[in-house]
């Protein structure tokens, strides 16, 4: 059944012919073929369903501040809180303007500016290289796959066009809101945003918010069920920047996408969802992979608004 419903949008999109602009923003990401698309949905039974281009590795961008909040989250548990709100921000994802009325306080995880807070929170008593090191391995634990790696081209890439994420962190320095030095904290964050995935990884790696914060298949309890729950609410809220309000209308579940085009979504106690296609519509989220979503939620009844 599952099986059939992916075979079905895959075969659909296949057909689309307005897929959306790749973003070009960061050079490496220019160069992606737009007319792919993948798509896997792990089950918490241990079974993985997937169609198109679902082995093919792609750059999980912001998907990567999922698992940065899960892994500070478990390191400073709310106090995480004194360094990054839990609001949606309405705005684009590189956007300067609240920091400046909020006194360099961002608003959410999710955006640019939230996720360079993590990192700083984070990295305390680490070296830049411990903590890539241990991102690294976070992630791949939690999909149960150390094939996992960075992909140095796109971070590199990143690093040599990091103005606006370079601008917006030392504005948060300059309110006290980083402890250590930007270019460090930056070089941390591209990496971790380099993050090279699969869908059928990808949906592995979101298992434990399926579960309240266990992975079913391998039984790694990767956080505390209350702490699940909320990193599904913000992702709910925050996911999809100036675009989460739609997405949460249409598809009505907990997603994070990235500029690479992925989006991992989260249907609790049935399935994680991984989607990719590299177009992106105007406000930065996969085009085909939220249309893809919206089917997907219409034929399993999957919404967490339904029941
Ligand atoms: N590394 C990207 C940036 O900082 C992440 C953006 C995204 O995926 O939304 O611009």
């Amino acid at each position: 059944m599952m099986q059939h419903i992916l075979d079905d949008i895959a075969a659909e999109m296949a057909l689309e012919t307005e897929r959306g602009k790749v973003a070009d923003y960061i050079p490496q990401l220019a160069h992606v073929d737009p007319n792919q698309f993948g798509i896997a949905v792990a089950t918490p039974d241990g079974k993985v369903y997937s169609a198109g281009d679902a082995d093919t590795l792609f750059s999980i961008q912001s998907i990567s501040k999922v698992f940065t909040l899960t892994l500070a989250l478990n390191r400073l548990g709310s106090t995480l809180w004194n360094h990054v709100g839990r609001e949606p921000s309405g705005d684009p994802f590189n956007s300067i303007t609240i920091l400046e009325y909020e006194s360099g306080k961002p608003r959410n995880p999710f955006i640019n500016a939230g996720a360079i807070a993590v990192v700083d929170a984070i990295m305390s008593g680490r070296e830049p290289t411990e903590i890539l090191d241990e991102i690294l391995q976070f992630v791949q634990v939690i999909a149960d796959d150390d094939s996992i790696g960075f992909d140095y081209r796109v971070a590199m890439s990143e690093i040599d066009h990091e103005d606006r994420n370079a601008a917006l962190a030392h504005f948060m320095k300059s309110f006290g809101h980083l402890k250590h030095d930007v270019d460090k904290i930056l070089n941390t964050y591209f990496h971790h945003c380099s993050i090279a995935m699969s869908c059928e990884q990808l949906a592995r790696a979101g298992l434990f918010l399926v579960s309240n914060g266990v992975n079913q298949p391998t039984g790694v309890k990767v956080i505390n069920s209350q702490q699940s729950r909320r990193i599904n609410s913000l992702m709910m809220m925050c996911g999809h920047y100036d675009g989460s309000g739609e997405f949460a209308y249409r598809v009505g579940l907990p997603g994070k996408s990235g500029v690479g085009g992925g989006i991992l979504t989260i249907a609790p106690g049935k399935g994680s969802i991984a989607v990719w296609s590299p177009g992106l519509n105007p406000v930065g989220n996969s085009k085909l992979g939220s249309k893809a979503l919206e089917r997907l939620v219409k034929q399993t009844g999957w919404s967490v608004f339904s029941k």
